[in-house]
Order: structure tokens, then sequence, then C-alpha cells
């Protein structure tokens, strides 16, 4: 089982970060009173008719963060274990991913403490309307566009796109991101961020001087973040020697069949019991190898976890993965690491691509988007990757920096009305 973070420590992280790239980039202390706390933070009661007759009230939220450089964006995420705090945490953070992947779009992220894993398919419809309506007066096509996260798919946005377009009289895609293609989903957007993350650990192994063939990659989580990753760097001829889930992983030194495994754990809900050897979430982020992708939860990597890390690389699919300690120790034992804003950009990159495409009401090839988003995160890698090396700073520190100097500046740019 990942370490779980306290989620108020996440905030407070995420809190500090800014503090820390407001006093490096000798911005107004003003600027971080006001981008320390979201714009809005809204909660909600939805009651939903659950199939045994009985109605269940679930807690919902949706914190939106800046809107300073364009309307809010942000997915939604169902777990049991969401808090505000993760929220406003999350919503910061796609702030300054928007800035640093230089999207016109500001950052927002919404939840639901809701466990999907025991609900049927009728009743996460439910939940999913009746959220949506509670939301209904705090988004909108040019306001503030949501799109999937943890445990929310193309299905949960379609539900999210019908519920609001239902309301309107009429059909509203822009409304939200990570639809099904049937419905103005764009090409591409299912493997979005994993094909972001791949470009990164490209680009990392490049300048590393590590040969991508039979690289060795670790990849914790098995949803949609890690499993198009491992698929996209296999074909990019890694080996992926481990990954895993919430109840277990698999370790095969001599490369796993990704295929086979997907087919798995779409049969059983896990990787667990896959040909090759069991072992834990903890053993898993001990491996020797050359790559490792948290793509599960924030802060699955603690200061317990980090002194026995011993990949060189990590790139971060997961939002937060890595606590503010566990970064300190591994910055200290010299991993490279490829900070979620950066990491994990493709994905909110591409949601920009489709609401583009549905405002013009086009829809273009699989190939288009693809080389749109190969262009836009080698840039931004090379600007981060520039900006550390003229400052002597980690990666992260140089993303942060861009992405809050991108958001200060569009802040003070358009002045403070009335
Ligand atoms: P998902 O729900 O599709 O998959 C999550 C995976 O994590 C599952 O395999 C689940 O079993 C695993 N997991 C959950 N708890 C775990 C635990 N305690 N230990 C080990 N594994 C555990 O979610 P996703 O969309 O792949 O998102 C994963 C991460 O990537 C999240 O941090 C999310 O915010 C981030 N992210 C996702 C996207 C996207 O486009 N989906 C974009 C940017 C960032």
């Amino acid at each position: 089982m990942v370490n779980s973070l306290n989620k108020k420590d996440f905030l407070d992280n995420t809190i500090k970060q800014l503090k820390d790239t407001v006093e490096l980039l000798k911005l107004e202390a003003w600027i971080f009173d006001f981008l320390k706390e979201p714009k809005t933070s809204l909660i909600v009661s939805i009651p939903v008719k659950m199939d045994d007759g009985s109605i269940k009230i679930f807690q919902g939220f949706r914190v939106q963060h800046s809107n300073a450089r364009g309307p809010y964006k942000g997915g939604i995420r169902y777990s049991p274990e969401v808090t505000l705090e993760e929220i406003k945490a999350l919503a910061m953070l796609m702030t300054w991913k928007c800035a640093v992947i230089d999207i016109p779009f500001g950052g927002a992220k919404g939840g639901v403490i809701c466990d999907t894993k025991n609900m049927s398919l009728g009743e996460k419809e439910r939940l999913t309307r009746r959220y949506t309506n509670a939301i209904f007066n705090l988004i909108g096509p040019y306001v503030d566009i949501p799109g999937p996260d943890m445990y929310t798919d193309p299905q949960t946005m379609a539900w999210v796109m019908d519920t609001y377009s239902q309301i309107k009289g009429y059909a509203v895609p822009e409304i939200v991101t990570g639809k099904p293609v049937s419905l103005g989903g764009s090409e591409g957007r299912l493997m979005a961020t994993s094909r972001g993350v791949s470009i990164c650990v490209r680009e990392a192994t490049n300048l590393l001087n590590i040969p991508l063939r039979d690289a060795e990659v670790v990849i914790q989580g098995f949803g949609n973040v890690g499993s198009f990753t491992a698929h996209l760097l296999k074909n990019m001829g890694c080996k992926i020697i481990a990954v895993s889930d919430s109840k277990g992983g698999v370790l095969n030194r001599k490369g796993l069949d990704i295929f086979k495994l997907s087919e798995y754990k779409l049969k059983n809900g896990t990787v667990v019991g896959f040909d090759g050897e069991s072992i834990s979430n903890k053993e898993l982020l001990q491996l020797e190898c050359d790559i490792l992708i948290p793509a599960a939860l924030e802060g699955s990597i603690g200061k317990e976890e980090a002194p026995f890390v011993k990949a060189k690389i990590i790139v971060e699919g997961a939002n937060g993965p890595l606590t503010a300690e566990a970064d300190e120790i591994l910055k200290a034992n010299k991993v490279f690491i490829v900070p979620d804003i950066l990491a994990n950009s493709g994905g909110v990159l591409v949601s920009y691509l489709e609401w583009v495409q549905n405002l013009n009401r086009e829809h273009w090839s699989e190939e288009e988007v693809n080389s749109k988003l190969e262009i836009k995160m080698v840039k931004a890698f090379k600007e981060v990757l520039k900006l550390s090396q003229e400052k002597g700073e980690t990666l992260r520190r140089a993303a942060l920096s861009l992405g809050i100097k991108r958001v200060a500046e569009a802040i003070k740019v358009r002045g403070i009305w009335p």
C-alpha cells in the first residue's frame, strides 16, 4: 500500500513551493498572498438514489485557483480519500502546469468523496449528473472546463456533457474535455498524458546518455497514465520490468508482456498474480532500474521510501507523487527528476486542443494532435531545462519559476479592477 500522504501536508507543500518561487523571482509579496488561496472553493452536497432504493449523500468540491491566463481548467477526481485541501493543491498545480506548457488556461480541480469500486454504473451516472448539476453555475465553456482525473473516464465526461447540455437546451461539447471521440473528444486524448510522460523519458535519457533501448522502467499505478505509458515506452524499446496498482505489484526482470498484462488487468481488476514475481508497492519503489514513473497518487514516495530509491531518473506521471522531504533526499542522491507540472502536462495540452476543436466544430487526425503535442512538450522541456541550467536549479524549481512568472505577468498586466 502506498504511503498515504497527509493531504494538509500536500497543500502546505504546494503553498511553500509558491512562496519559495515568489521569493526566488523577487515578485511582490501580494502576488503570493493572492495566489496562495483559490479564487473560489465550492463544497456541494450530492444526494444519489442507490440501486437498493436508499438515498446516499456524497460530498463534492470544485475549486477554481486562478483564471489570470484564461478559463479555469482541471479534472474531476472520484476517491474515498478526496479532501478539500487536496483539491486546492491540485487546482494550484493546474495553474502552474497550464502556464508551463503555455496554453491559455488557468487552474481548477473537482472531486467527489466516493468509492467507485463499490458503485454500479447506474449509481456512478446518477452521482455524476447530480454533481454536474450542483456545480452548473460555476462551470462554462469560457469559464471553467472540467476533464477526467483519477477514477473518472470518457464515459464520466460524456455524462457531464449531456447533463450540462440538457440544462442549456442545446449540445455544448466544449464544456468538458476527455470525452469519447464519438461526442467530440479529441483523437489522442486518452493516451496524451502518457505520451507526454514518454516524451519526457526520451528527452531525459538523451540528456543523461542512457540508451532508451532496454532501459529498465518501473511504473507505479496501472490506470490511464501508468498503463499507456508502459505501452508507449515498450514501443520505444524500453523494458518494463515492474508495475503495480492499489493491490500490489509484479516484477519480471526479463520485461513484462504489457499487452497481455493489460488484458489480465481488465479481466482480474489487478496486475497482482500476473506472470512474474509478486511484489509490494514498497518493494517496487526500491527496485534497481533506470527510470521510475510514479503514476498513482500524490505522496506515494515519502521520506521513508526516498533513501531506498535506486532509479536514475524519476518522471512524475502522477501529481505531487514526492513529498517535500522525499524531493530533498532524492535531489541529494542526484536522482534526475522531471516534475509533474511538466511531465504530465500532455493531458491538459490535448484537452486544450480538444476544446479548440469543439469551439471550431472541427475534428483533427491523431497524427495532427500528436504532432502538436510533440512540438509543445519538447519546447516546454527545453525551456525548463535551459532555465534550470542557467540558474543552477532543479527542473522542479525551474518549472515552477517559469509557470509562476507567466501567471504573475498576466495578473500584473491585466491590473486590479475595480
Ligand atoms: P486512474 O484512476 O486511471 O489510475 C490510478 C492507478 O493508481 C490505478 O492503477 C490504481 O490501482 C493505482 N493506485 C491507486 N491507489 C494506489 C496505491 N495506494 N498504490 C499503488 N497504486 C495505486 O488514474 P490516472 O488518470 O491514471 O491518474 C494517475 C495520476 O496521474 C493521478 O495523480 C492524476 O492526478 C495524474 N494525472 C492524470 C492525468 C490524466 O490525463 N489521466 C493527467 C495528469 C495527471
